[in-house]
């Protein structure tokens, strides 16, 4: 397995920061796993909110951005990046991670009231 260096580690910070700039909300949710602490799915990013967060989404953030690499490579590529990067490029991450999941859910949660909200309008329009 190739070895990288900080600032090749630097870099895939970098572009892990861009992917959460650029994704919708709705790309990043939250799920409990059974067997694993996330998924990348190629269309959303999962994370098992029971789990280790940050470790988590840089887990599935390289395996979007790498598909080819090994599952090895990716969580040897998480260890580093958690080690390596500044705590302040860190907690921006997170910062931005934390805005798109809170949208996500946000937008799950209004739905599930609208629709708990509907069955009960039906239920009453039954009723009378
Ligand atoms: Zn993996």
């Amino acid at each position: 397995m190739t070895k990288l260096t900080k600032r090749q580690i630097v870099q895939i910070h970098e572009k892990c920061l861009n992917l959460v700039k650029r994704k919708p909300a709705e790309f990043f949710q939250f799920r409990k796993m059974n067997k694993y602490e996330g998924s990348c799915n190629w269309t959303d990013i999962e994370i098992d909110h029971r789990r280790e967060l940050l470790s988590t989404a840089y887990h599935e953030c390289v395996h979007y951005i790498y598909p080819n690499y090994s599952e090895s490579m990716v969580k040897y590529i998480e260890k580093r990046l958690v080690n390596v990067c500044d705590p302040f490029e860190i907690s921006y991450f997170l910062k931005l991670l934390a805005n798109k999941l809170y949208k996500s859910e946000f937008q799950k949660y209004i739905l599930k009231h609208k629709n708990l909200k509907n069955k009960f309008k039906n239920k009453t329009k039954k009723i009378t």
